[in-house]
């Protein structure tokens, strides 16, 4: 069951390298991280890759993708400072982030970031002050388009167009350098025709602009890009053809620079979650559905099962007939239920102690993990 996520030789690393420890935690094949790097980078060949540091900020991914020419895209000063210490220099790093205290824009811009994206007036007042002369990224709403996506970041980000056109106007007037337009098309974005509707409207904005005499440059595509999960996605190369070709036919000979942020689709599919089941119980005698309560959870690495949002493939060692089961973490919070209306199936002959894998748990896991709800400590993270 959900074993062919992984490739025989990649299973007998993890299960070699979990038997002896302590569940939870989460192992990471750093490989697999490289592999998607690269292939990001033959599918889009002329594309910048901004890797975004929230989906996975821990020294061994960032220092890998530092070594393979990475860029990076922050969402505060404290993901900065992290790429900073591994001695990436700031010229690989974006300020993605739309909402900014201004003394941070300033702290950024001392320690030499340049680039910043801003959907907002108060915004980029801070910017002209405070990061004067940066290139800015103005980032459109995507509402429609990012609430097909499984985890769509919606209404929080972005600005109509009509009022981008003015930020971009009130910028230049300012001293700034309007860069260009960002959009994410929301998060494990399976439909791929969201980009071409994405495109369209950047395509459509810097026509908007040229009326202006405002020549923007850049287009900047965010994520979105989705990871294998229960439902699989298309292969990466497949989501590239596609946009490559949105790309020409909106743009034609004029094509922009292109950025690209993506997290899920780079770090997703490199991480395994192992865990351990603590207890296997019935409401009642004659209930059909068992409660399988893990010593993982939504406040330990799972986070993004609320709402039963992403549904990751899960892997025990034990075969046979399967059943309806409900899975829930091991904390004392009645929302730490991953899966209770979506029914998962489990061997009816899985016991107290045995494990139990999550797959395509490398992206926003480990970082969602709280600090100490109930006592328990924070996910780990080993890197293979
Ligand atoms: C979260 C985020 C990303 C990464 O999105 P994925 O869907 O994980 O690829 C990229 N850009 C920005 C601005 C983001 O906020």
């Amino acid at each position: 069951m959900s074993r062919d996520y992984y490739s025989p030789d990649e299973w007998e690393k993890i299960i070699a390298f979990s038997k002896t420890r302590e569940t939870p935690f989460l192992v990471v094949l750093l490989d697999r991280i490289q592999q998607k790097f690269k292939s990001f980078h033959t599918n889009f060949p002329h594309a910048k890759i901004y890797y975004a540091v929230k989906s996975n900020p821990d020294t061994e991914v960032l220092s890998l993708l530092r070594d393979l020419g990475s860029y990076f895209d922050i969402a505060s000063i404290y993901e900065l400072d992290r790429v900073l210490h591994l001695g990436v220099s700031p010229d690989r790093v974006s300020f993605g982030n739309t909402i900014k205290k201004a003394r941070h824009v300033r702290e950024a811009y001392d320690k030499g970031v340049r680039l910043f994206t801003s959907d907002s007036e108060a915004d980029i007042r801070n910017l002209a002050k405070e990061a004067p002369g940066s290139r800015i990224f103005f980032r459109v709403l995507m509402d429609s388009i990012t609430s097909d996506a499984d985890w769509p970041l919606s209404r929080k980000f972005g600005c109509q167009p009509r009022m981008l056109t003015e930020l971009v106007s009130l910028a230049a007037d300012l001293g700034l350098d309007p860069y260009g337009i960002s959009f994410h098309v929301g998060s494990q974005q399976r439909e791929i025709s969201a980009w071409d509707a994405a495109i369209a409207n950047v395509h459509s904005l810097f026509e908007w602009m040229k009326g202006e005499r405002i020549h923007l440059r850049a287009m900047n595509m965010g994520g979105g890009f989705p990871a294998d999960y229960l439902a699989k996605t298309n292969p990466l190369s497949v989501y590239a053809e596609e946009i490559n070709r949105y790309i020409g036919s909106y743009f034609g000979d004029a094509i922009p620079e292109i950025y690209l942020e993506p997290g899920r689709g780079l770090v997703g599919e490199a991480g395994v979650l192992v865990s351990e089941t603590i207890l296997i119980s019935k409401k009642s005698k004659s209930d059909l559905k068992r409660w399988v309560y893990t010593d993982v959870g939504i406040f330990n690495g799972l986070m993004e099962t609320l709402g039963e949002a992403i549904k990751y493939p899960v892997y025990t060692e034990k075969n046979g007939t399967t059943g309806d089961v409900i899975l829930a973490g091991p904390t004392c919070d009645s929302m730490d239920i991953m899966y209770e209306h979506f029914k998962y199936q489990l061997p009816l002959s899985l016991e107290i102690g045995d494990r139990i894998y999550w797959l395509s748990t490398g992206a926003y896991t480990a970082s969602y993990s709280s600090v100490e709800f109930n006592g328990f400590p924070p996910l780990k993270t080993y890197y293979l």
